[in-house]
């Protein structure tokens, strides 16, 4: 493949170059990588977009689905030889693919390593998506997001679905969000983004298209 062939199918084509090249890692910068990560996750290249960047080293922006301190952090694992080998054979379980592609944090967190998605039995799976069904026994219903802070985290217990976000304070919901301020404490990141992304969803009547 050449060095063009690959970018002819990005899902960030027709994307406002900016949105993958955050100046922060917090607040608005945190929406803005979740959203280029979310067209990321839908980009059929991602693998060959993380292979350039990882190549060429490229220091910023947004690649195959990771930020570059993200592909900082896996280069430096690799270094440390604990990337993903080269395996002989296919993963024989749904939790041995998800193994494959994360890593165990000190504090309990499980970090999605490898690029947009994991293949098992010839379907794809979203590491969280992965992870919700090992963990909950069932498909997530609507968008599966993260309950933690910790960025890139896929801990099944750590990840919730839309159903948890309307029926239970989990974190990563509004619900959530107001559970912290009733408590008087402040909100966690991952409720501080869920209440934003819900009162914009709510103001845009439906459209998220908003101008950069
Ligand atoms: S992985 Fe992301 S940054 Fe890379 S080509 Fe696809 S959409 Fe663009
Ligand atoms: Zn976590
Ligand atoms: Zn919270």
């Amino acid at each position: 493949m050449t060095g063009t062939t690959w970018r002819d199918h990005a899902a960030c084509r027709t994307e406002d170059p900016d949105l993958f090249f955050p100046l922060g890692t917090d607040g608005t910068w945190a929406l803005q990588i979740e959203q280029a990560k979310d067209v990321c996750r839908r980009c059929p290249v991602a693998e060959a977009c993380l292979t350039y960047a990882s190549a060429h080293h490229v220091s910023d922006g947004i690649f195959g689905g990771l930020t570059s301190w993200e592909r900082r952090s896996i280069e430096r694992r690799k270094a440390r030889g604990r990337c993903e080998p080269e395996y002989p054979h296919p993963a024989t379980s749904l939790a041995e693919a998800l193994e494959r592609r994360t890593t165990p944090t000190d504090d309990g967190h499980l970090l999605w390593t490898g690029v947009s998605h994991v293949s098992f039995h010839g379907q794809r799976y979203t590491g969280a998506r992965a992870s919700f069904l090992l963990a909950h026994g069932r498909e997530p219903v609507g968008i599966v997001r993260r309950t933690c802070t910790t960025r890139g985290c896929v801990h099944g217990e750590h990840i919730a679905d839309q159903e948890m976000r309307d029926t239970e304070d989990v974190c990563g919901s509004r619900k959530g969000y107001h559970r912290h301020r009733a408590r008087g404490e402040d909100a966690c990141e991952a409720c501080r983004i869920a209440n934003t992304q819900e009162g914009r969803r709510l103001r845009a009547t439906g459209s998220t298209k908003a101008a950069a």
